[in-house]
């Protein structure tokens, strides 16, 4: 019988390059560089299978990251399963505009709202290890994908504290004393009709993490319109969107209270994530 190589799989795999390599990688356990070194070793039939099962799948259009199980963000590498949204190079953007506004609030308290995979509140504990973070999932089979990352990718001694997982909707199971210096989320934005949600990765995600089963504003609504009664004075939330809602975010923004409401755009050019400040009460204002 003829022996298989990483070399011949690859030679013979229906797969774009890239996917074909990450899936081998995955199934032998290899590094990129193996590849090239150990190509032409012999494999177990046992890997053979293995690998062409993954493939066959790929073919079918699972996604790469639910194949492997993870996917890097913000540096860290993520476990994913089919219960969490993958996480998205563009909501990195999230992540950097939530640090430049928490710059200089020592100990902040952060409100991530539709954690998924915990990506970007793990990432924010990651870069803030003074901060204190919670982490809202309607899901509770999210919720375990999401703590099984922050005990993965976290200290267990920083300063913060662990991350606090909430089961819930939105607001609706959080303590109502708790008051945050900044609320991020990267809600279900896409409107029920449209025709992604039977494209590509998204017909393998949650749907329930992509859409809001309406306009795709309904989840923003709710978040902007609980967010002032959550937010320290001066406090911020910023939010992802879609690529053509970021006037209709703003708009909700300014209707609801929120100053220096401006959208930041992707690294595509898009306007992707809109957000705005809790002015400063009235009280406080005053004595400045
Ligand atoms: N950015 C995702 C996509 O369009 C959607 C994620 C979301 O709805 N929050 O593929």
């Amino acid at each position: 019988m003829k022996e298989h190589t990483a070399d011949a799989l690859l030679r013979a795999s229906p797969l774009p390059a890239l996917e074909a390599r990450i899936l081998l990688m995955h199934v032998l356990g290899w590094r990129r560089t193996e590849l090239i070194t150990r190509g032409d070793q012999a494999l177990d039939a046992a890997r053979v299978d293995a690998y062409r099962a993954l493939e066959a799948r790929r073919v079918q259009g699972e996604p790469i990251a639910q194949l492997v199980g993870a996917r890097e963000f913000y540096g860290l590498d993520f476990d994913v399963t089919p219960a969490v949204l993958i996480p998205r190079p563009e909501t990195e953007l999230l992540v950097e505009t939530a640090l430049s506004a928490l710059e200089g609030i020592a100990r902040p308290r952060v409100l991530d709202l539709g954690t998924g995979s915990g990506a970007i509140a793990v990432a924010l504990a990651s870069a803030r290890p003074d901060a204190r973070v919670w982490a809202v999932d309607r899901s509770t089979a999210a919720l375990e994908v999401a703590a099984r990352n922050a005990g993965k990718l976290l200290d267990a001694r920083r300063p913060g504290g662990p991350l606090a997982f909430v089961a819930g909707s939105w607001y609706d199971t959080l303590d109502p004393a708790l008051r945050f210096d900044a609320i991020v989320s990267n809600p279900p934005y896409i409107a029920s009709g449209d025709p992604h949600l039977e494209q590509g990765d998204l017909r393998f995600e949650p749907r329930g993490a992509l859409t809001d089963e309406a306009d795709g504003l309904s989840a923003l609504r709710v978040i902007i319109a609980g967010a002032p009664g959550r937010l320290t004075p001066g406090g911020t939330l910023w939010m992802e969107h879609g690529y053509d809602q970021a006037a209709a975010v703003r708009a909700l923004l300014e209707t609801a209270g929120f100053a220096d409401v401006r959208s930041e755009c992707d690294l595509a050019g898009i306007d992707r994530i809109s957000g705005g400040r809790l002015p400063l009460a009235a009280s406080q204002q005053a004595g400045r």
